[in-house]
């Protein structure tokens, strides 16, 4: 019997673990530990602000398709790990494993500027986006300017571009848009490089909508400071604002970066191969945003990331239950893909509008990209949050 413990369950956790298990039958227990007792459908939380979607809408209990699924649902924190004694230090107790897998997401970098933390909202969490819906009904009986946007080192463009568009319509629908100067502002070299060098026509596009919309943009630009009613440029430019949203940079978690042992980069990724087998620990993987990876282009002026979406995080974590169950039957040829090597499949809201990406890799080279916008209705959007969520809660990890 190979007892795995996977951290972290949302997309690429949750896959690796029901894959192992499906995969590896009786000859494997898998433990998988996370402090949330909820699956929750991240990329539909930029709908929460406008109501269009409550949290219930979009998350479910996961302990219930796990278990369905014979993995072993421990609600705790894990706080640290040794690699040595091979042990799980979790709030509820320790967890032995013979292979443990990484798939704890990202910690949000607030102190990426003064201000940030205090004045800046983030749509990303539950909490952050909450607060942006009750934010939002105040700044309608008083309008000023808005700045939405992504600080220095951000990695999560897309989300925030989305988040953008959305607010562009919410404020036409609700007859305030000629009273609002709208910014957008991104550490980007140019607009739509996305942290993946751009797709073919993408700045093109992205110029047409805010021409369109009226958006006042800024590209390489950085977050000095925030303050209640402004935002500090790094070129010191000032710009007022009444309601602001940032996209801060992701850094890996406490979990990670108390465990010495685990060898993780600088920013608390896990080092791993083409196989996200850690780089010195052959029974310790990565999957998902826990996985380092490498920036495959400099940044002219400032730096920022490249994103760790969620088709990557869901590949990943079926890659590394192959490859459990392949070492586990004492097999060496371990199943790879760069990360970078991974299909582009996404969908950008663009404010009941959206921009499908395709391409055959992540980053460049590509063979194949095409971004295709659908201005009628961000029907496709909606249709992969619905089959998302139907996949995940009947824990079918291996469909697409
Ligand atoms: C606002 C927003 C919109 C997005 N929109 C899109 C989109 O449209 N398309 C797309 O492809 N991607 C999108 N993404 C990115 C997508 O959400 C991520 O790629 C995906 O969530 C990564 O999955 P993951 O499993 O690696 O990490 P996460 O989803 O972050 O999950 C990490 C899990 O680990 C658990 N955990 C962390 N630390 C511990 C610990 N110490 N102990 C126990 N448990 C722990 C957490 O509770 C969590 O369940 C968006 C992200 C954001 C923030």
């Amino acid at each position: 019997m190979t007892t795995t413990v996977v951290v972290g369950g949302s997309f690429a956790g949750m896959t690796a673990a029901i894959e192992i298990k499906r995969k590896g039958k009786e000859q494997h227990k898998v433990i998988l530990i996370d402090k949330s007792p909820l699956f929750l459908f991240i990329p539909s939380l930029i709908w929460v602000p406008f109501g269009r979607r409550d949290i219930k809408d979009i998350s479910f209990r996961k302990e219930d398709v796990l278990t369905k699924k014979g993995v072993d649902f421990i609600h705790a924190e894990a706080l640290s790990v040794d690699t040595t004694t091979q042990l799980v230090v979790t709030d509820k107790g320790e967890y032995k494993y013979d292979h443990l897998v990484v798939a704890t997401g990202p910690k949000v970098n607030f102190d990426v500027a003064p201000g940030v933390a205090e004045h800046s909202h983030y749509v990303g969490t539950p909490n952050g986006a909450m607060k942006l819906r009750l934010a939002l009904e105040e700044f309608k009986k008083n309008p000023g300017s808005i700045v939405i946007g992504a600080t220095q080192n951000a990695g999560c463009m897309g989300a925030a571009y989305e988040f953008l568009f959305n607010v562009e319509k919410w404020l036409r629908e609700q007859n305030i848009r000629k009273k609002v100067d709208l910014y957008w502002v991104t550490p980007e070299d140019y607009l739509g490089h996305f942290g993946i060098d751009g797709m073919p026509m993408g700045e093109t596009m992205l110029k047409m909508f805010m021409k369109m919309f009226n958006i006042h943009y800024r590209t390489s630009v950085g977050i000095k400071e925030v303050t209640a009613d402004s935002v500090v440029l790094s070129t010191g430019e000032v710009l007022k604002s009444s309601l602001t949203q940032l996209m801060p940079p992701f850094i890996g978690v406490d979990f990670v970066r108390n465990s010495p042992s685990l060898f993780s980069t600088p920013n608390g990724y896990i080092p791993v191969e083409d196989s996200y087998q850690h780089k010195q620990i052959k029974n310790v993987w990565a999957a998902g945003i826990a996985v380092q990876v490498d920036l495959p282009f400099t940044c002219e002026k400032i730096p920022f990331g490249a994103p760790k979406t969620g088709y990557p995080s869901d590949e990943t974590g079926k890659i590394v239950a192959e490859n459990i169950v392949r070492v586990a039957n004492g097999r060496t040829d371990l199943k790879k893909k760069a990360w970078g090597k991974i299909a582009g499949l996404c969908i950008m809201d663009a404010g009941k509008k959206e921009v499908l990406i395709f391409s055959n890799h992540l980053f460049k080279p590509r063979t194949f990209a095409i971004m295709i916008p659908n201005v009628i209705y961000d029907f496709n959007k909606v249709l992969l949050e619905k089959y998302f969520l139907w996949k995940s809660k009947n824990g079918y990890a291996w469909m697409p």
